[in-house]
């Protein structure tokens, strides 16, 4: 009698063990991430982000599905420190990676290395543009440099560089889902789908050619900006109708000798290019014989259709792996991230390129799915920060934080029904990279919800402060006026917490002195 009871103990133990340890396993079972890192793509662009004349179907299905983040701001507003800033979850000045064009030190701490550790697999396809492949990453297959759009070289683990026939966009999304589909399944995966588009020069895939020829895009308010009170802006070398070259990025007679994508493209690809840009559009450029402010306008409207139709394929690709979750029964353990590198200017301030801490800059568009956790349909306003991404990754796949990580998770902010949460007020950019290539002097600054200091230096030494709630285009400089004394006080005071809090010991020399 006491051995059944002991046998029957036993197997209630174990029955009991067994159990506990299956939910043990489910609530420990980490969701994949998939994260799909644009470069140059601006929030202006994409319908979720209130874009009302081109459509991004499938990064506003993230956001419907997920969270829209409606203030994400990027520490210092350039792609390779961008990327940087993603790996480390620390500020440029503590990276190291502060210009673009540089090898980034591969011998500090990444997050995708704490995923491997932690029994993730991961993967970087695409652009990574850092000088160097960071550590933690199962297999790599990248972009050497800035790549191409058409016929583009990639290298990958193990192998030497290839060149891969087609438009750079779907191939690094076949490549990202070939992953996938190849990958260990007993293990959770991290994947960086890094694209090239929408980086200048804005080359379509050749079937999205024209596609938005039909649509005469409205100027921005702020195009004739004339820069009064900045001076920074009036020194900048990135306006549509002076720095923007007809040849290089409008495709206007193309040196079809020289110019490095055409030259790469095979007889068929070749003759539906020349067909758009030189029997189309060329054409029309010799017929309309335009110069001053037409030219300007004209200008500004091809870079809008090659910018959007090149997004074109971008946001299709997306859709693309949406998809291919779905078709995989994926989807519901899978994380999807849309972000860009940093934001753009659509013609704002007369502008393309970014750097400026200036709002379209400055701001990057940022969505995310997380089935289970996020509530279709969230909008955050909450700071986000591109340091924060990190924090984020390494939280939703339970890997501790380590302290040096500058950046926040968003967790909280994403878990529903945590709304209330204290949060940052405030933010803290710097940019560096001056004269080339588009002569945006150095600055550091702050933004708060109302605010924005910025100090330049370097050569256009001076303070510009902006009430974004009056003043949204940034025209405005007020800082100086007698009546703001208080406020920019109050700023420089917060500014030099910042600085303090991210230990970067340049801006408080500077700002001493
Ligand atoms: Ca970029």
């Amino acid at each position: 009698m006491n051995r059944l009871l002991f046998v029957l103990t036993g197997t209630c133990l174990l029955l009991t063990f067994y159990t506990v340890n299956v939910a043990a396993q489910n609530t420990a079972r980490r969701p994949n991430i998939v994260f799909i890192f644009s470069d140059d793509h601006a929030y202006q662009a994409i319908s979720a982000y209130g874009n009302k004349l081109v459509q991004t179907p499938n990064i506003d299905r993230i956001a419907r599905e997920g969270a829209l983040f409606k203030n994400t701001f990027i520490t210092n507003s350039i792609c390779g420190p961008s990327r940087a800033c993603l790996l480390t979850g620390k500020y440029s000045h503590i990276n190291g990676y502060k210009l673009n064009e540089r090898k980034f030190d591969d011998s500090q701490q990444v997050f995708p290395e704490l995923l491997q550790q932690a029994g993730y697999q991961t993967a970087w396809v695409g652009k990574l543009h850092l000088g160097s492949v960071p550590k933690g990453l199962d297999y790599w297959n990248i972009l050497p440099g800035q790549g191409h759009y058409y016929n583009p070289d990639f290298i990958k683990t193990g192998y030497d560089t290839s060149r891969i026939t087609g438009y750079v966009t779907d191939i690094i999304t076949d490549f990202s889902i070939d992953w996938i589909n190849q990958r260990d399944t007993s293990k959770p995966f991290f994947l960086v789908i890094g694209q090239k588009a929408t980086h200048r020069e804005w080359l379509p895939a050749l079937e999205d050619l024209g596609a938005y020829d039909d649509i005469d895009f409205p100027v921005p308010s702020t195009f004739y900006d004339d820069y009064k009170g900045r001076l920074a802006a009036q020194k900048q070398d990135m306006t549509i109708d002076k720095t923007m070259t007809l040849a290089m990025d409008l495709k206007v007679h193309v040196n079809y000798e020289k110019a490095r994508d055409y030259s790469r493209m095979n007889p068929e690809q070749k003759k539906i290019f020349y067909d758009y840009y030189e029997n189309k559009i060329s054409k029309e450029f010799d017929e309309k014989k335009l110069t001053g402010d037409a030219l300007a306008r004209w200008k500004y409207q091809r870079y809008l259709k090659d910018y959007l139709s090149t997004a074109k394929s971008l946001d299709r690709n997306i859709g693309r792996v949406l998809d291919y979750l779905d078709k995989n029964g994926m989807a519901e353990n899978t994380i999807v991230v849309y972000a860009s590198d940093q934001g753009f200017y659509m013609g704002e301030h007369g502008w393309f390129d970014k750097r400026f801490m200036y709002e379209e800059s400055l701001r990057t568009a940022f969505v995310m799915r997380y089935p289970g956790v996020v509530k279709p349909g969230t909008v955050i306003s909450q700071f986000a920060l591109g340091i924060d991404w990190a924090p984020t990754i390494l939280d939703v796949a339970k890997v501790k934080i380590p302290g040096a990580i500058q950046g926040k998770s968003l967790l909280p902010l994403l878990e529903a029904g945590n709304k209330n949460i204290t949060w940052r007020k405030n933010m803290y950019y710097h940019y560096y990279e001056f004269p080339e290539p588009h002569h945006v002097y150095p600055h550091f600054g702050i933004r708060t919800e109302k605010y924005k200091l910025i100090r330049f230096y370097g050569g256009a030494d001076s303070w510009e402060l902006f009430d974004l709630a009056k003043d949204p285009g940034e025209l405005n400089n007020i800082y100086g006026d007698e009546k703001n004394e208080k406020i920019v006080a109050a700023l420089k005071t917060d500014l030099r917490k910042l600085i303090v809090e991210y230990k970067d010991e340049e801006a408080l020399q500077l700002l001493e002195n």
